[in-house]
């Protein structure tokens, strides 16, 4: 039986100086993050694909051709009232029932894309990714294990991680050959409490993971069965420094949204589209005083981080800002948290962190080798059968 553990944002920031969990789970390294944010680390962990091939960078992709929402415009338009569209709950209502129209299957919110952006932006995660098929262009672990036929479970992410840790302990027990757990509570908490002031709450929960863990090892145990555990994450936190504001740099350029050019303004990445000719100069310009908080992604950088698309369809350009600068207001928040990732992967708090019962292969280095890992534990064990 291997368990994997997936803790969102357990980062080696947290894990590494302090030893935390060091005495089940002594082999331990640091590993290098996905370059986007969980949208991007997910579904590269469920398919040992890079975003280059699975497609998913940031959740929203400006492609006005493959828009799904211009179904829902005509809607949207009722709510073109900003105090409205602001309002958190009237948001959450609006992302449940867009979601429920379009039939997505997969994790979505509105986050703060307008009703005048959305029918110009595609949505990468339609599908839920952790079931059969759930990943158009690749294959991803559901259809592994079920090709490999042995007794498996995987986390529902729609339960809290309360009920997902006692549903794997209760599968532990029962001897399960292959679990996948997945929890997302700790970057939430996180992104709240980035600061050293309010690490007692970060530390509180930690303690709360440990002793849940504590009990999937006491239930791998009774299982009468040979285990394994290995908890991996996608990446850290990084604390606020300061936030930029590229949207009103780009919209005083001028420029027409959707005509001259498209963009995406993620928490720390902008990725834009040139639709005429002269726009790129005039928005480079524009992003010309900000130069000391971000840089331009070069091809080299996008290949290293595996972004790298002859199809442009994650921008013709992307502006990378520096560890602790949050884009603000973006498409994801108006306001900004006091933590975030989706930085350089080199940065300190962006590593991530893979720790287990038993040794880990010299070829683990990054968040891309885990679906290799849990691949192998599922070939060894349909090969026995
Ligand atoms: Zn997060």
């Amino acid at each position: 039986m291997d368990i994997f553990l997936f803790i969102d944002a357990l980062g080696w920031d947290v894990v590494g100086s302090s030893g935390y969990l060091g005495d089940i789970l002594p082999f331990r390294r640091e590993a290098t993050m996905q370059f986007g944010y969980s949208c991007s680390a997910i579904p590269t962990i469920l398919s040992g694909a890079r975003p280059a091939e699975h497609g998913h960078l940031g959740l929203f992709e400006y492609a006005p051709d493959r828009s799904p929402f211009k179904r829902v415009a005509a809607f949207m338009r009722l709510l073109r009232p900003k105090s409205l569209w602001n309002r958190g709950r009237v948001r959450g209502w609006l992302s449940r029932a867009v979601k429920r129209f379009l039939g997505f299957t997969g994790y979505f919110q509105l986050y703060q894309m307008t009703a005048e952006k959305l029918p110009y932006m595609d949505y990468c995660e339609k599908r839920n990714l952790f079931v059969p098929g759930g990943m158009e262009a690749v294959a991803n672990l559901a259809d592994e294990l079920r090709r490999a036929g042995i007794s498996h479970h995987i986390s529902d992410w729609h339960l809290g991680d309360e009920r997902n840790l006692e549903i794997g302990i209760a599968k532990a027990k029962a001897g399960v050959d292959f679990i996948f757990l997945y929890t997302a509570e700790l970057d939430a908490l996180r992104h709240d409490n980035a600061t050293p002031d309010a690490f007692a709450k970060v530390e509180e929960k930690l303690a709360w993971y440990r002793e849940r863990i504590l009990r999937l090892v006491e239930a791998a145990k009774s299982s009468g069965k040979p285990w394994t555990l290995t908890v991996f994450s996608d990446h850290g936190m990084t604390p606020l420094t300061k936030t930029v504001d590229l949207k009103s740099a780009v919209e005083a350029t001028g420029l027409v949204f959707g005509r001259d050019y498209g963009a995406c303004y993620d928490s720390t990445l902008f990725r834009v589209h040139y639709l005429v000719p002269g726009a790129k100069e005039k928005i480079r310009k524009a992003l010309a005083p900000f130069a000391g908080d971000g840089h331009w992604l070069d091809e080299n950088e996008e290949r290293r981080h595996g972004i790298w698309r002859a199809d442009r369809c994650f921008g013709d350009e992307l502006f990378l800002v520096n560890p602790g600068v949050q884009i603000v207001p973006s498409d994801m928040g108006l306001k900004p948290l006091k933590g975030m990732h989706g930085f350089d992967p080199d940065d300190i708090h962006s590593k991530a962190a893979i720790m287990s019962t038993k040794p880990l292969p010299d070829w683990v280095h990054g968040v891309y080798d885990y679906f290799r890992l849990m691949k192998e534990s599922i070939d060894s064990m349909a090969g026995c059968r």
